[in-house]
């Protein structure tokens, strides 16, 4: 091991706390220290390369140093690298929030409030919401629906809309008011103090990559317009064209009252979030001066972010990302009914668009204990055949940048059957 390597690891384990990890365990196991990108490929200080499995924790969207959002991001700082937004307009701001309201038809979403992450964005519609209902003088109107298993970030608002035990079990008591329902089919009959329902469209990605049947979304949108009942869209995972438009309410032409977008928006390159509203929401706070929406953060429409999402929605129409996205759509899902038909511990493929989710279970369908971490296990294998990605307990995660070729995909899928394979017990 290099000098630096084992200094970079013993500050790491010194000092450094990572997200969601088992502390104990983590400075026990060698770990890797990712240095260098370049497409869908990344460096460690030792000199491997790995194929970026999971596009950096589904955030990268065209490739690591793609040559255009590289010089966004120069330009602007040739500029300036951060002004506020309290107060003040930024160029790259508004080009950005017009920008993306064009995504969508005419006088729909008309608004876009900036933040920093998935999580803010999700607590930024939260407020929102519960505000719409106190401007409107519709104090009742105070709890939201959610759907079990769903994630939607982990501030203490968000965290408490989601449905995942191991992410919100010790909060749940601390959040807002939730109704929890499985499905369409569980539903409340009684609505009268409902604010909003929140979902994650398409694909649950926290929950195992769970899909959800078509025409959910349509009738999710008309059980809320019928009873006057906010939709708040999180696409911070399959925005940005994931699903293989560029977001997934496109596919059943579903328009929502609040929009939630991050992890794809800046390609990857840095934290930056949207929450884009109607412009009935926006009327609601018009008027006395207690109807203003009182919430922001320090880096709100950072002009480096906004120059880079720029840069990055400029790519999608100069390299024709979502046309040249479909054949490989097709490609990943051949690939992995391959490496289903090959490995009798793939129980099932769950893939919507450029997302999939590969279920790992025993030969004889039983599942992994748990405590076995089998998923772990294999994912670890997979860094030797250079291959980058993270389970979600044993559903292994496929969801590389878009950018990625055909003859990239099979290599990742390849690796993904070796570890596989060198890992399980010998049947
Ligand atoms: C990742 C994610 C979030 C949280 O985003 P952060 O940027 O990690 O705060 C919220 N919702 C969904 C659907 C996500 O995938």
């Amino acid at each position: 091991m290099r000098e630096d390597t084992r200094q970079w690891i013993e500050a790491d384990r010194g000092h450094c706390w990572h997200p969601f990890t088992r502390q104990a365990e983590w400075t026990r196991t060698p770990q890797l220290v990712l240095t260098r990108g370049e497409g869908v490929w990344l460096w460690d200080s030792e000199g491997n390369r790995y194929f970026d499995g999971n596009s950096s924790i589904w955030t990268n969207i065209h490739g690591h140093r793609h040559p255009t959002l590289d010089a966004a991001v120069k330009a602007q700082l040739g500029q300036v690298a951060h002004t506020s937004y309290l107060g003040f307009a930024n160029p790259r701001a508004s080009e950005l929030a017009e920008r993306l309201c064009g995504l969508f038809p005419a006088n729909t979403l008309e608004r876009v409030f900036f933040s920093d992450d998935g999580s803010t964005a999700v607590e930024c519609a939260i407020r929102m919401a519960l505000q719409y209902r106190i401007n409107r003088h519709e104090h009742h109107r105070t709890r939201f629906i959610a759907f079990e298993n769903g994630y939607h970030g982990d501030t203490l608002g968000a965290a408490s809309l989601g449905g995942v035990g191991r992410f919100t079990g010790l909060m749940q008591r601390f959040g807002l008011d939730v109704t929890r329902v499985a499905d369409l089919a569980t539903l409340p009959e009684q609505t009268d103090d409902i604010a909003a329902v929140i979902v994650e469209p398409l694909i649950q990605g926290v929950n195992e990559m769970h899909l959800w049947p078509d025409g959910m979304l349509t009738d999710l949108r008309l059980w809320c317009d019928a009873r006057g009942i906010h939709l708040i869209l999180d696409e911070v995972m399959t925005g940005f064209g994931r699903t293989g438009k560029m977001f997934a309410c496109q596919h059943e032409e579903v328009i929502p009252d609040f929009l939630c977008l991050a992890k794809g928006l800046t390609g990857g390159y840095l934290p930056m979030a949207a929450t884009l509203s109607t412009g009935a929401v926006y009327d609601a706070f018009l008027g006395g001066g207690e109807k203003a929406f009182y919430y922001g953060h320090s880096y709100t429409a950072n002009p480096l972010g906004c120059a880079v999402a720029l840069a990055s929605l400029e790519v999608f129409e100069t390299e024709r990302t979502l046309e040249r996205l479909k054949p490989k759509i097709a490609r990943m899902g051949e690939l992995l009914a391959g490496l289903k038909a090959r490995c009798p511990q793939v129980h099932e493929v769950r893939q919507r668009g450029f997302i999939a989710g590969i279920e790992l279970r025993r030969p004889d369908g039983v599942p992994y204990p748990a405590e076995e971490r089998f998923g772990e296990a294999v994912c670890r294998h997979a860094w030797q055949h250079g291959l980058l990605t993270r389970p979600i307990l044993n559903t292994i995660v496929l969801m590389p940048p878009l950018c990625t070729s055909e003859a990239e995909l099979k290599f990742a899928v390849d690796a993904l059957e070796k570890a596989i394979n060198g890992d399980s017990p010998a049947a």
